[in-house]
């Protein structure tokens, strides 16, 4: 049978919907409540999305609460798709997992665009370009960049760019890998890790954390490109070109600044060279 637009569409809904009545656990995380400032309204189908849930600035849970830069990219394309979203735990290995079993509709959660996970998923965007730094102590003067980290104690997550790329560059490091960066920053606090590395809006989100002032710092010198896209099922063309419509109109609108403004603004981040990145065609 042959599909048009608008029976794909409907066939979605019809799926979605199946999935959100059986929905009971998801071994991403928690699931989470409505959306709050950007949900549309209770007309529109609800949706399962992916986001980080311990990221300030970026995909943070509190209470029923979500925040940052990445829930704003969350709401925006749920209310340009006519959606309702209900936000998902999407620790980064098991992004593709989420995506692939259709527990998620979409994701976006610090999610670097690369040719190994397109394998798995689709991609719209970029939307946002990053780096991979370094996070440390406050008081440490001997991680100066990543080629002081031979020998050291360094955390990263399972299934980030982040423990990839480090494992790449630097085999003589020692490499702890964790499930969330939540936990890493807490290691590094409790001195059983030298170093935390991920991208450097993760890392300045954590540095300006009340309970981390003064205690933790970004080394500052990036060694990566992170193309942060939303991850899709593979092979929906349609989702993926509503998407990158819906990105180029968060853009367009003055909300990706606003919302770079107001969410990475308190931790003194500015977005580095090619931002805000031009959303590249749909395969
Ligand atoms: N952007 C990197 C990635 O997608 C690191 C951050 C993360 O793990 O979410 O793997």
């Amino acid at each position: 049978m042959k599909f048009g637009p608008i029976s794909a569409v409907a066939v979605a809904a019809v799926t979605a919907v199946g999935l959100a009545a059986c929905g009971s656990g998801t071994p991403g995380g928690t699931s989470g409540g409505g959306a709050g400032a950007g949900a549309t309204s209770a007309s529109g189908e609800t949706v399962k999305v992916g986001i980080k849930f311990d990221q300030p600035g970026l995909g943070l849970k509190q209470g029923s609460d979500y925040t940052g830069f990445d829930v704003d990219v969350a709401n925006y394309i749920a209310k340009e798709l006519g959606y309702t979203p209900q936000f998902v735990e999407a620790i980064s290995a098991q992004r593709e997992t989420l995506i692939k079993s259709g527990q998620v509709k979409y994701i976006v959660g610090t999610y670097s665009i690369t040719d190994k996970r397109k394998v798995d998923v689709d991609f719209a965007g970029p939307y946002f370009i990053a780096g991979q730094d370094l996070l440390v102590r406050a008081d440490d003067t001997a991680i100066t960049g990543k080629d002081a980290l031979n020998g050291k104690k360094l955390c990263s997550v399972k299934g980030s760019t982040s423990a990839a790329n480090i494992k790449k560059d630097v085999p003589g490091v020692n490499l702890q890998e964790y499930g969330t960066y939540t936990l890493c920053v807490d290691a590094l606090k409790a001195g059983s890790v030298d170093a935390l590395t991920t991208d450097n809006t993760i890392l300045a989100g954590y540095a300006a954390q009340d309970a981390n002032k003064g205690k933790l710092k970004v080394v500052g010198k990036t060694f990566s490109t992170e193309n942060y896209g939303v991850g899709l099922k593979k092979g929906d063309k349609d989702m993926c070109t509503k998407v990158t419509a819906a990105l180029a109109k968060f853009v367009s609108s003055g909300e990706w600044q606003k919302s770079v403004d107001k969410n990475l603004g308190p931790a003194n981040f500015k977005p580095g060279e090619g931002n805000p990145p031009k959303a590249a065609a749909c395969a």
